[in-house]
């Protein structure tokens, strides 16, 4: 993790910095370095060089005088109060902030609170790289990013300490997430969700197959039959003392492909993310356990591989769920919601939730509705989606309600079973409905498919931890 430092503006100098980025707006040198000794430089630049009043307008220049600085970097963040000024700063520094071990970054006076916290995630998110598996390392594959100084004259280590709460998280998730199949199976998964559990007090354990069998989870124990890896359903538990119970699900599908309704090869690679949802779920327990959320979370992620075998579950088999309900599988790659039914009934009956979210790289039907940058999203309250969507605007991720629209069931009705596990088209729709049918019908209920924003070309997004963590937060009050 990079190293934060805060200090106040006028202690500009007194910290050799390789880049300082200073926002400048409209014409304006921020107020407080108005003092400094290099104003006058500044304000060349300012009046000569190339930058114009367009938000995101960037010069960098090498100041004559290069005791504390070798570079400023002046970014225009625009006169328009409304745009999202760490984007401005982020977009113009881009490739520079990485390149040097000590960046420092003044923030304008009245914006230190907001900024500090998405410049913080802006540059844990730049810097991130994983190298497990490199015997080697390119230049390219290097930042340099060491240490970043805030100059701010507002307190804000409540902020940065959040900040790092959140990178911290976010960091294990992506790492998990970019584990290939070979590396992380549901059993290692397991044990990474016991570390992080041992490290931020709050208690894992997990049920095999044996136990599974046991209690007759057919779902989850019909995806991993084509597996030589073990199933495992981790159960995580925070704070079991609070009042509310919330239980977080997750798909921990950690290499499907598709099973004997097998995909095609074009980037089946991909499919080692399939597991994110329940990573998701970790790295929410992680957050809440380091800024103490008076809830009681429970974190139960469905891990499994999906591969054909002979042993492997066929189309047209009947599995008969934990819920006791039947279903018939038409498609085997339609696996994360058989999963998810009995991770959902476990924990209404073993925990009594007051309230149940889950999150799944669900189905590709919803990339095909909303694309990669916005979540798709489904509840069983109007209340709660509609402060569900307000959590993830205040946090900047795109996402979108799609109707649980009960017209659509007739589809996931089976001749021979309960169920059927797909429906004939709204396949994003379908598999909110199929799980819906798992949900006691007084719970409230959230369902995130994150089929098209879990992760891009850059690797895992982390999507959806801030949207939770930030809702989670409003609960204790209702
Ligand atoms: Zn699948």
């Amino acid at each position: 993790m990079l190293n934060i430092l805060t200090s106040k503006t006028n202690t500009i100098g007194q910290t050799k910095l390789n880049l300082l980025v200073i926002p400048v707006i409209g014409k304006t040198v921020l107020k407080s370095l108005e003092k400094s000794g290099f104003k006058d430089s500044l304000h060349h630049h300012l009046n000569f060089a190339d930058l114009t009043d367009q938000a995101g307008s960037s010069v960098l220049f090498y100041p004559q005088d290069r005791k504390f600085t070798e570079r400023i970097l002046l970014v225009q963040l625009g006169k328009n109060k409304n745009t999202d000024a760490s984007k401005t700063i982020f977009k113009a520094i881009g490739a520079h902030i990485t390149k040097h071990a000590t960046t420092g970054i003044v923030l304008p006076a009245g914006q230190e609170k907001i900024l500090a916290p998405k410049i913080l995630s802006n540059a844990f998110k730049d810097s991130f790289r994983f190298h497990e598996h490199r015997t080697k390392l390119e230049d390219a594959d290097k930042h340099k990013l060491e240490t970043l100084v805030l100059f701010s004259d507002k307190k804000i280590d409540n902020e940065i300490k959040e900040a790092l709460v959140f990178g911290e998280a976010l960091q294990t998730l992506k790492q998990l997430a970019h584990r290939p199949a070979n590396k992380l199976t549901p059993t290692t998964l397991a044990e990474a969700a016991e570390k992080v559990g041992k490290e931020n007090k709050f208690s894992v354990k997990s049920l095999n197959e044996t136990d599974m069998a046991k209690l007759g989870m057919g779902g989850i124990l019909s995806v991993s039959k084509g597996s030589d890896e073990e199933a495992r359903m981790i159960l995580m538990d925070y704070n079991p003392k609070a009042k509310k119970t919330i239980a977080i699900i997750g798909k921990g599908i950690t290499f499907d492909s598709g099973g004997i309704s097998i995909k095609p090869s074009k980037d089946m690679h991909e499919m080692k993310f399939d597991m994110i949802g329940g990573a998701t779920v970790i790295a929410i327990l992680q957050i809440a356990s380091a800024l103490k959320l008076p809830l009681h979370l429970v974190g139960i992620i469905c891990a499994s591989e999906n591969l054909p075998s002979g042993k492997a579950t066929k189309p047209g088999d009947i599995v008969k769920t934990y819920s006791g309900k039947t279903v018939e599988v038409l498609n085997t790659d339609a696996e994360g919601r058989m999963v998810l039914a009995d991770g959902i009934a476990y924990a209404q009956k073993h925990y009594k939730p007051n309230f149940i979210i889950d999150i799944a790289t669900l189905t590709g039907s919803v990339v095909g509705a909303l694309g990669t940058k916005i979540t798709g999203a489904f509840g069983n309250n109007s209340k709660n989606n509609k402060d569900f969507a307000k959590a993830t605007q205040d946090c900047g991720e795109d996402t979108h309600f799609l109707p649980l629209y009960t017209g659509y069931s007739e589809e996931i009705k089976s001749s021979v079973a309960d169920l059927a596990n797909i429906g004939k088209g709204a396949g994003a729709i379908a598999a909110a409905l199929f799980l819906y049918e798992f949900i006691d019908k007084k719970i409230p209920w959230l369902h995130l498919d994150i089929a098209g924003t879990a992760w891009d070309k850059d690797g895992p997004t982390g999507v959806m931890t801030h949207s939770i963590i930030h809702y989670l937060r409003t609960l204790p009050k209702r």
